[in-house]
């Protein structure tokens, strides 16, 4: 199996992007000094359209590929992939499609409206079965991500039977450079953020056939690309989701942190060699929203009534939020406000509205819930 003297050389920063030929359309959405950012919609115009984002770092590395929602039932992977979207990198790209199956996340099932399980339709070595993840893979052959990793849960725990629960685990490609990190990841997560040890995350490597479960994505970038490869599975029975969010963000955190969250000095395979120093690293800070009236989710208002958002349950691990943004207007666009806000629901549907914290060290989180009025 490709060590990592096998990967590919980093990539330059993306210039001008033609997706046409792969069902995905790129647009510039604004760009800032430290990052670029760009949205990549797969399928337009179809009930599976879905949006990718892409952030370009000023300075070179790899190109780090965050999926989720391959399983529209799997709710904490496709959230953690959205929250970590727009993390702040050091360098090199991320790429990240957190709503995968768009048709299965909207039915909260595991399969979407084709009726096939989009997690077993990528062949190795062959076109990917379905239209659906012929553009996901689309996403991999123009990107090609050095770091691919996917999002997922698991109703139970791992007990020695994948059939039963494959939660709360890192499996990884067969590679030293994989098993290394995977491993740290779980460390950090079981040390710092695990309370009950019930809930440890394990570390695995990637089945092999025939005793492999057939035709996943990660499995295909692994062999297909020489791409480095993770699932990561966090078990939805029990704990909270807010804390499997979390989790899940916090893998994907460890993972990439050499290759986005670290400065690229020198070679980046040598520790001696600058810039892969491991450092203090600031823990990201928990979003979290409470409403007025509570449940405000599950309940469905009358025109005009108004929701009051609190955010003060938000919380900085190793330090304190400096910052709450809302978007209670459904623009996407964040806005500098207070711990609470309040929204009115002025018309008829469902009005996503997202809280936004910032810690004292600049890492972000973001919380969304949708309002529903009739
Ligand atoms: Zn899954």
């Amino acid at each position: 199996m490709p060590s990592n003297t096998g990967r590919r050389p980093f990539l330059a920063a993306v210039g001008g992007i033609a997706l046409a030929g792969a069902g995905i359309a790129a647009t510039s959405e604004r760009a800032n000094a430290a990052q670029a950012d760009e949205k990549v919609t797969l399928l337009e115009g179809t009930e599976y359209e879905t949006t990718g984002y892409v952030q370009t770092a000023d300075a070179d590395g790899p190109t780090v590929l965050v999926v989720g929602g391959l399983h529209g039932n799997e709710v904490a992977g496709y959230e953690a992939a959205a929250n970590v979207s727009d993390m702040e990198l050091e360098r090199g790209r991320l790429v990240t499609v957190p709503r995968a199956n768009a048709t299965a996340i909207e039915s909260g099932t595991r399969i979407g409206a084709d009726g096939t399980d989009l997690n077993r339709q990528f062949p190795t070595d062959e076109e990917p079965s379905t239209e659906l993840a012929r553009a996901l893979w689309g996403v991999v052959e123009e990107y090609e991500p050095d770091v691919v990793i996917d999002l997922h849960e698991s109703q139970e725990l791992y007990e020695g039977d994948v059939e039963d629960g494959v939660g709360q685990a890192i499996f990884h490609s067969r590679d030293v450079r994989a098993e290394e990190e995977a491993q740290e990841a779980a460390e950090t997560l079981n040390e710092d953020y695990v309370d009950d040890s019930t809930y440890d995350f394990t570390v695995a490597p990637f089945s092999l056939p025939p005793s492999e479960t057939p035709n996943m994505f990660v499995h295909k970038a692994a062999r297909d690309t020489d791409a480095t490869a993770f699932l990561a599975e966090t078990v939805s029975d029990g704990p909270e989701l807010s804390t499997r969010i979390h989790w899940h963000a916090r893998v994907v955190r460890s993972l990439v942190w050499e290759e986005l969250l670290t400065p690229g000095e020198g070679d980046p395979e040598d520790p001696d060699d600058g810039g892969d120093a491991p450092e203090e690293e600031n823990e990201i800070p928990v979003a979290r929203i409470e409403t007025d009236p509570e449940n405000a989710e599950e309940t469905v208002f009358s025109k005009g009534e108004t929701v009051n958002l609190d955010a003060s349950a938000s919380e900085d691990p190793d330090g304190e939020i400096v910052t709450y943004e809302w978007d209670v207007n459904g623009t996407n666009e964040f806005e500098e406000g207070d711990e609470t806000a309040e929204v009115t629901l002025s018309f008829c549907g469902e009005l996503p509205v997202a809280l936004r914290v910032t810690d004292d060290e600049g890492a972000t989180a973001t919380e969304e819930l949708v309002l529903s009025t009739v």
